[in-house]
């Protein structure tokens, strides 16, 4: 009885102050966010409504007159249909301009802004399948309209899409509003600089004379599974622009290199690269991506890891940051600052006593790239791998660049503003420094290869 009255004495004393009884401030609040969310969509279809009259006005007809003068007098049609999932997984029919490709092909669905049939920014634009298992898979994610730009088409550009599409489609639905989908705008603009809608088909691709290996972060692991089943020794490097430049200059790199079971592309510089040459990657695969992959098999698998480098304390920060993220067993770890001439007999010792099937060596090219070579026939693990500073990334000593910087290419950027000093000739120096390689590359191996 007391506790009641002291209750409604409480609301009483609450409505006194504030004015308002708690069941007024419900109603209250809920209109707010009812009013906010409307007064949200109306902006967002506002701005739909202005970018699909913009693009119609000044790409869309012009286009579309010139098509018209070169499609009609030869009796070829304007528009190829496609039929994609709309919102509710209901079937939508747009139209491409027939003949083009890329961008210029699906102009014309900026008209759908209009309509409304699609969004600016939502979900992945993919193909309708009338089968009825496509449509569960499909779920919740078809409640969300489809958009132009996608979270999955920004994070394809730029080749680092390895969690799959539905992941990808369930990260952005828990993150779709207004704000995101205007920076998810603003994201779309410098990805479609490497966009490239068809990956090549060839498993590899070559630039300065190097092998580099064209596949998935799916690919890979299942690579490296198969590698590690049959206790096949692999050696797998990673290269970025900077790798290339010091190849090139550095003979004992070069051939350590070539001496690689795999080279495989990091960064967005070789997807670049790749669609200069002709051959648009399939991904881009970086250690740092990789480790999470590589350590989920590894647990499956049952195998250990070791770690080797970095600065004394932090290869040990990382194994247990990695263990317990992962539940990886971590075989061993040692620093990067023993003497090369004089410790190496001790450190493979350790790495073979630890029974380690993954090494990972984190020294900086052309430092690992080289140890591993030289030491390959010595050591004991199955896979031995160059990974940089992924170790200062896991131990936490090193923030890595946000993921949306990632998409849109600019995690170089982060690297100089984090240590300009140690990265701004590599970066700034050497990122024209490798585009004008590959320049020079295309046309001497065209001119070589016609
Ligand atoms: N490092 C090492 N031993 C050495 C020199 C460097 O273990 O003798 C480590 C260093 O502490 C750092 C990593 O190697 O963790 C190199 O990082 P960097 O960012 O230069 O590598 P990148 O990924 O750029 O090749």
């Amino acid at each position: 009885m007391s506790v009641n009255r002291s209750a409604q004495e409480a609301r009483a004393l609450e409505k006194r102050l504030t004015g308002h009884s708690r069941a007024r401030r419900g109603v209250r609040r809920r209109l707010a966010f009812a009013v906010s969310t409307a007064l949200s969509e109306l902006v967002v279809r506002l701005i739909e409504i202005a970018v699909a009259l913009s693009v119609s006005l000044f790409v869309f007809v012009p286009v579309l007159l010139a098509r018209l003068a070169v499609r009609l007098p030869a009796g070829k049609p304007l528009f190829s249909k496609r039929t994609v999932f709309g919102r509710s997984g209901k079937p939508l029919t747009l139209r491409n301009f027939d003949g083009l490709s890329g961008g210029m092909a699906t102009l014309p669905w900026f008209l759908e802004l209009f309509t409304g049939r699609l969004a600016l920014a939502g979900t992945a634009i993919r193909d309708w399948q009338p089968s009825p298992a496509a449509a569960p898979e499909q779920g919740y994610i078809s409640m969300v309209k489809p958009g132009i730009i996608s979270l999955w088409s920004i994070r394809q550009s730029s080749r680092i899409a390895h969690e799959g599409r539905e992941a990808t489609e369930w990260e952005y639905i828990f993150r779709k509003h207004p704000v995101y989908d205007f920076l998810l705008i603003l994201r779309a603009l410098p990805a479609m600089l490497f966009s490239e809608k068809e990956a090549s088909p060839s498993p590899f691709f070559r630039l300065l004379g190097m092998k580099i290996g064209n596949m998935t972060m799916q690919t890979a692991i299942g690579m490296i599974r198969q590698a590690l089943e049959e206790e096949r020794q692999s050696a797998i490097f990673f290269v970025n622009p900077d790798c290339m430049n010091k190849s090139v200059a550095d003979r004992n790199y070069r051939e350590a290199l070539m001496a690689a079971d795999h080279i495989l592309p990091d960064g967005i510089g070789l997807v670049i690269a790749g669609k200069m040459l002709g051959t648009p990657l399939r991904e881009n695969i970086n250690g740092t991506d990789m480790l999470p992959f590589l350590c989920t098999m590894a647990a499956e698998e049952r195998r250990s890891i070791f770690l080797l480098g970095g600065k004394p304390g932090v290869a040990e920060k990382a194994g247990d940051t990695i263990a317990q993220k992962y539940s990886v067993t971590i075989a061993g770890v040692m620093h990067g600052y023993f003497d090369r001439k004089t410790e190496n007999a001790g450190v493979i010792e350790a790495i073979n006593r630890s029974n380690a099937s993954v090494l990972l060596v984190a020294f900086g090219a052309p430092l690992q790239e080289e140890w591993i070579i030289r030491h390959r026939s010595e050591l004991k693990p199955a896979i031995l791998m160059g990974v940089g500073g992924l170790f200062d990334f896991f131990s936490g000593n090193i923030k890595r660049a946000p993921r949306w910087l990632r998409e849109i290419g600019l995690e170089w950027v982060y690297r100089i503003l984090q240590e300009p000093g140690r990265m701004w000739k590599r970066y700034v120096v050497g990122n024209p420094l490798f585009l004008y390689r590959v320049m020079k590359w295309k046309v001497l191996d065209q001119s070589s290869n016609p």
